[in-house]
This record gives C-alpha cells, sequence and structure tokens, in this order.
C-alpha cells in the first residue's frame, strides 16, 4: 500500500503538478524525468486554466508546427502580402537570439506567454551556440525553426512593425498586411516599443501571421498591461509571480549533455549537504570594485540574514560539531577570485557554530562568450545548479540571476552594488517577488494619451529593488 501511495506522490511531483505531460521519451531527455529528484516540489501550484490552456497550445503546434502541411505553406511559400487575417489556424511568432543566456530565457518564456495568448506556435531560431542546450518542451512536435525558413539568413527585406505602425498611422491600414513581420522590443529599441502595449498594436499585430521578436527584455508586464489579456491572465496566474516559475519550469530542460554536467556536480559535491546557498556574483566592473570588497559584502549580507553563520574568531568551536554534514556555498561567477577567496577564508577558520562550510565554484571563463556552445551549456548548467540551492544571494541587474532564482522559486537577496572599497549598507535587499524585473517597461498610458507609471495603475506591478524604472509583477 505504502509503494503505491509513493508512487502516486511522485508521479505528481515527476510530472510537476501537471505542467509536463508524461508521453515523453524518457532517453530523449533524461532530466524531464530526473528533475524531481533534485528540486524540492514547488509549493506553487499551477492553475487548472494555465494546464488547460498548456495542453490546448501542445495540440495547435502539433498541427501546426514544422513538418506539417500549413506550416510548409505558410512559413516557406506564402504571398508576401495579403489583406491580413486574424482567424487563420495557423500563426507563428519566431523567437531570434539576443543577448546572454539569461536574457534569452527571459524572453524565451515571455515569447511563450505571448504565443499563448494570441495563439501563436512558437519556433525557436537557435543556432549552435543554442542547439545542445534544451530538450524540446511540446511533445510530438519540433520548437527548432527549420534552417529552410526562408529569412534564416537574411531579414533585411522583412516589414518591421515600426515601419508597419507609421503606415497604420497615416490611415492606411487598409492596405496590404505583409506576412512576416519583425517585431522589436529589444531594450535598445525604443521608440516603437512604447506602442507595443496598447490594444490597438495588439489588433494590428494580431493580423500578421508570421512575427519574428528581436528582444533582450522580460516583456510579461506589457502583457499585463494590454487590456485585452487582462482577464486571461488572471485565469492563468492567480498568483502573479509565478509566470516564468511555471512557464520556464515548463520549457527549460537541460539537455542530456547538460544533465550529465548538473548531476553529476550535484551528486558530487552538493547531495550531501544539509543546506546550499548559492551566490551569483556578476560584476560588470571587476576592475573598479576589489574581489575584496565583494566577498565582504556577501559575507555581511549572508549575516544579516543567517545565510551563513559567523566565523569564530576567538578559536572556541566546539570540535564535536566538526563532523557534521557541511553547508555548501556554489559560487558562479566569470572570475575564479570570488570563490578561491571564499574557499580560503572557511579552511583557515571554523564558524561560531561548528557548522563545516564547503565553497565550490564550478567555472570561471573570465569572460562573456554568448556565441560559443561550451561556454553557454556552462552557464546554463551553473543557472540550474543555482536553482537547486535553499537559498540564493544573486547581483543587480542580472538575467542570469534571475532565471536561476524564478526557476527555483525563490526570492533572492540581491546585492547592492559597490563601488570603490566601500561595503554598501546595507549590503543586500530580499527581492518582493521571484519573477524577473523587466528593465525598460513602457511609459505611455495609451488610452489617456499620457506618460504614466504603471506601478500606481496596477497593484500588482512594482518597481525593481535592483532597477530604477524597471517593473516587476508581485
Ligand atoms: P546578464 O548579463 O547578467 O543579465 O546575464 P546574461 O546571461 O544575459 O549574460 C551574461 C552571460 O555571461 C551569461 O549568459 C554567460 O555566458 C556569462 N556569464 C555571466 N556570469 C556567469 C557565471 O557566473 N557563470 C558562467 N558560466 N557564465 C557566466
Amino acid at each position: 500500500h505504502q509503494k503505491k501511495h509513493h508512487s502516486l506522490a511522485s508521479a505528481n511531483d515527476r510530472f510537476l503538478d501537471g505542467l509536463l505531460v508524461s508521453t515523453f521519451d524518457e532517453a530523449s531527455c533524461l532530466s524531464r524525468f530526473k528533475s524531481h529528484l533534485y528540486r524540492k516540489a514547488s509549493p506553487y501550484k499551477p492553475s487548472a486554466y494555465l494546464l488547460s490552456k498548456l495542453r490546448n497550445y501542445e495540440h495547435l503546434h502539433r498541427s501546426c508546427g514544422p513538418n506539417t502541411k500549413p506550416y510548409s505553406k505558410i512559413m516557406t511559400k506564402g504571398p508576401k502580402f495579403s489583406k491580413g487575417d486574424a482567424d487563420t489556424k495557423c500563426k507563428y511568432l519566431v523567437w531570434t537570439a539576443s543577448n546572454g543566456l539569461g536574457n534569452r530565457m527571459i524572453t524565451l518564456a515571455a515569447a511563450f506567454l505571448y504565443a499563448i495568448l494570441t495563439d501563436r506556435v512558437l519556433l525557436v531560431k537557435f543556432g549552435a551556440d543554442m542547439f545542445g542546450l534544451f530538450c524540446e518542451p511540446f511533445p510530438d512536435s519540433s520548437w527548432l525553426l527549420p534552417r529552410n525558413f526562408p529569412y534564416w539568413k537574411d531579414q533585411k527585406h522583412i516589414e518591421t512593425y515600426e515601419s508597419m505602425l507609421m503606415n497604420s498611422k497615416k490611415n492606411r491600414s487598409k492596405e496590404l498586411l505583409p506576412q512576416f513581420l519583425i517585431l522589436n522590443l529589444q531594450h535598445t529599441h525604443d521608440g516603437h516599443n512604447n506602442y507595443f502595449h496598447c490594444d490597438q498594436s495588439q489588433a494590428l499585430l494580431q493580423k500578421v501571421p508570421v512575427l519574428i521578436l528581436r528582444s533582450d527584455q522580460y516583456f510579461v508586464p506589457s502583457l499585463f498591461i494590454i487590456p485585452s489579456f487582462s482577464q486571461e491572465l488572471s485565469k492563468l496566474f492567480p498568483e502573479k509571480d509565478t509566470v516564468f516559475h511555471h512557464l520556464g519550469r515548463y520549457l527549460f530542460h537541460p539537455s542530456n549533455e547538460a544533465w550529465e554536467l548538473i548531476s553529476r556536480f550535484y551528486e558530487t559535491h552538493l547531495a550531501k549537504a544539509n543546506e546550499k546557498i548559492g551566490l551569483q556574483i556578476r560584476v560588470y566592473n571587476p576592475h573598479q570594485v576589489p574581489h575584496r570588497t565583494i566577498v565582504n559584502e556577501i559575507i555581511a549580507c549572508s549575516l544579516q540574514h543567517k545565510l551563513l553563520p559567523e566565523l569564530n574568531v576567538q578559536k572556541t568551536a566546539k570540535s564535536f560539531l566538526k563532523k557534521q554534514t557541511p553547508k555548501a556555498v556554489l559560487v558562479a561567477s566569470l572570475y575564479s577570485e570570488y570563490g578561491e577567496q571564499l574557499k580560503t577564508i572557511y579552511k583557515a577558520n571554523t564558524t561560531v557554530t561548528g557548522e563545516v562550510i564547503k565553497v565550490y565554484q564550478p567555472s570561471h571563463e573570465g569572460r562573456q562568450k554568448s556565441n560559443n556552445d561550451t561556454h553557454n551549456i556552462k552557464a546554463w548548467t551553473e543557472i540550474y545548479l543555482l536553482s537547486l540551492c535553499d537559498a540564493l544571494i544573486t547581483s543587480p541587474k542580472s538575467t542570469f540571476g534571475y532565471v536561476a532564482h524564478s526557476l527555483g522559486g525563490l526570492k533572492p537577496w540581491i546585492l547592492h552594488r559597490a563601488y570603490g572599497e566601500t561595503i554598501p549598507n546595507p549590503p543586500c535587499q530580499r527581492a518582493k517577488s521571484m519573477e524577473p524585473c523587466f528593465h525598460y517597461p513602457p511609459k505611455y498610458d495609451c488610452r489617456a494619451n499620457l506618460t504614466t507609471d504603471f506601478t500606481s495603475l496596477f497593484h500588482h506591478m512594482k518597481h525593481c529593488e535592483d532597477k530604477n524604472g524597471g517593473l516587476r509583477l508581485v
């Protein structure tokens, strides 16, 4: 009886409370079936409505995805222009990469939500640098944009959303609409970004069969601002700060190659620890701030919030406690110095509680090399390992850290940016939510035709702790 009970419980855990379907082949994606052995069951449950929308989406993807008739009709042979047809069964959203892996993953999740809301099929243009990172997320189909996509290499001649908006302003909206349209929501591309969250833009975009998205931003808060989506979103996400947590765990399963690295590291170093503290140290100006300042800042933060015990400077540690299982500190950083300095500190000192602190840093790549596959697989491994920790201290404004804490269902302590040798006071601040921050949100109220601060219009949006003017769902 007990055994049966156990297997029922674990089927629930295994498929993340119904987020995942059980029909995948286990050997093709081990992490999909094994992650529940590494990550505690999430206290946040997906809504029944989200589950039903995911199943509908999977069905749509199967019917319209690569190697289907509608796919080849629309994506490879389609007319250049048409009157626009909002009711075509198969419409597509093509995701393209920009910036680092964290940016890519937050935009992928945002793109997926946009696809669900607009009944589009999400296809991803993965180059060699992304190809080996993830398993296929959708059953019996593929999310990879086929290489024979007519604009794989050259998108120079595709119309942009920007120019389409200009035309529609000049009352030329009755004109033919393009079959393919580039939707640029990059942070550096601010101008028309200001209108994406307006209902009239959505009405126009809805008529275009194939949207090609360029973005490095977590534009989910924009989707919550769009009036025609708001009811649907409330049903999908009764708990608003779980969007990435659920969609990320649905989409991002480490490939077998990444899983090998993740599970091996975990088993060797983290499995036996009774607590795992993750430190994500993303420093944009490593030459301006001494490594030691940041190490001291992290120690100050972890003491203040009781994440790590105090060092025993009087050397009165109770030696019998020394044998207890250690606390593991996982350091993710481009630079080796942080891990090394922390290791030295905890080797040379005991702690007042007698706890043994073991420090691990899986890699130190030196610099960002986002077009390189082995570099990206290390980044993904570390994001995933961080997400398996019990608590996280992260760096401000880093999307790498956002993905880690959101996947893990954790509210991190975010470090304050240090300048020179001064340790900021307070050294860190707890995030209000586990959602990623939208760094460059719109400021334009489409109905009132005024500049606005959306936190005053939506009580579930707050400014980010780590980015002035940024928006986070809470
Ligand atoms: P962000 O720039 O911090 O918002 O994060 P991104 O992930 O978008 O870009 C930073 C990129 O630099 C990562 O994707 C990695 O390629 C690399 N990187 C930064 N920090 C780390 C780290 O701690 N470990 C590893 N392996 N790579 C890192």
